[in-house]
């Protein structure tokens, strides 16, 4: 055992089926061949900005928390676009995110960092276990047909795009803009569960090890609030003051002048002031996943130290037995020699 979270057999990462996944990281590469004009860079930041938008407003603060309203026509638009990211459909996603909030870092957690760090940052997602898409965790949207739809076909939509970017703008525009943008907004939303629950600060407290990373935050469009989320989750914002920089918030803000969306949840006075870790409240999330690292450990070093124990007996006995093999060699030697 080398993780504070021990994985069960069946969370093992299948590499076979997921070569297409793997190989998609290296498309971009395709760039070096057909070189990128300006508007390729253009396109890679819009569709970056798109993708991580509709993920975090979208898949996220909606389908997941249901964090603010929006009618059915906008609801599938929104699941539309967050099918942009291939990030599986939306019911897919949110469900397992559910499930992340409810078991947070304990041994139910699918992708707890305590688990290993590539296990949570994507090699949970590479897990035939967590391929098919729990229901039962996201019943409240499961029953719209449409968005049952998309979840089934959500590779349709990219699909579409990706080929429509290549026939109207090229091949650089689908290497450069299209595809290095998907990897790059891949690897920004697996940092919310990889590197939000080991780098940065603690200012609520909470049972898991959730933090806030300002860098993070600015990356992947103010997700980068963890601790915030973790602590109160239910909000449209993740950044709970004024300089706590939270893109998606900023254009749900918008929407909601536009009347696209409505009823934007914002966190209370009261919970902003309780259970600050600065006031002296007892973090328990970071001293159990410290008391977890602990055990192991001291797991390990008691084998460890088992492990010495036994190699010196094991070398006694070597000594003892090849002493006695000598002895008995030089009282072989006198019984042979002649007596004086
Ligand atoms: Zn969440
Ligand atoms: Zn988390």
């Amino acid at each position: 055992m080398t993780h504070a979270l021990e994985r069960p057999a069946d969370e093992r990462i299948d590499l076979i089926p997921n070569l297409p996944y793997l190989l998609l990281h290296l498309a971009p590469l395709g760039a070096i061949w057909t070189g990128f004009t300006p508007f390729d860079v253009a396109l890679c930041v819009g569709f970056y900005s798109l993708r991580m938008f509709f993920i975090t407003a979208s898949y996220h603060r909606y389908f997941s928390h249901r964090s603010y309203k929006m009618g059915r026509v906008m609801q599938f638009l929104m699941a539309l676009g967050g099918t942009l990211a291939v990030q599986k459909g939306p019911l897919w996603w949110a469900a397992h995110h559910r499930h992340h909030h409810k078991h947070s870092d304990q041994q139910a957690d699918i992708h707890s960092p305590l688990k290993g760090f590539f296990w949570s940052h994507m090699g949970w997602i590479m897990c035939a276990k967590y391929r098919a898409t729990e229901l039962d965790q996201i019943k409240d949207f499961a029953k719209f047909p449409e968005l049952r739809w998309l979840d089934k076909y959500h590779w349709v939509p990219p699909l579409v795009l990706g080929t429509a970017v290549f026939f109207l703008f090229g091949a650089s525009a689908l290497f450069f803009g299209y595809l290095l943008s998907l990897v790059l907004a891949w690897h920004c939303t697996y940092f919310i569960n990889s590197l939000t629950h080991l780098f940065g600060r603690r200012r609520f407290v909470t049972t898991d090890t959730s933090r806030n990373s300002f860098i993070l935050a600015i990356v992947c469009f103010g997700e980068g609030w963890h601790n915030n989320h973790h602590y109160y989750q239910s909000t449209a914002n993740q950044g709970f003051y004024w300089w706590e920089v939270d893109i998606s918030y900023y254009v749900l803000k918008v929407m909601s002048w536009l009347r696209l969306v409505s009823d934007l949840r914002t966190p209370p006075q009261h919970v902003l002031e309780a259970n600050r870790i600065r006031d002296g409240h007892a973090d328990i999330g970071m001293f159990q996943a410290k008391y977890a690292k602990a055990v192991v450990y001291l797991e390990n070093a008691k084998s460890q130290a088992g492990e010495y124990v036994e190699e010196r007996k094991r070398k006694l006995d070597e000594m003892v037995e090849s002493t006695s093999e000598a002895a008995q060699e030089i009282a072989r030697m006198h019984s042979k020699a002649p007596a004086k």
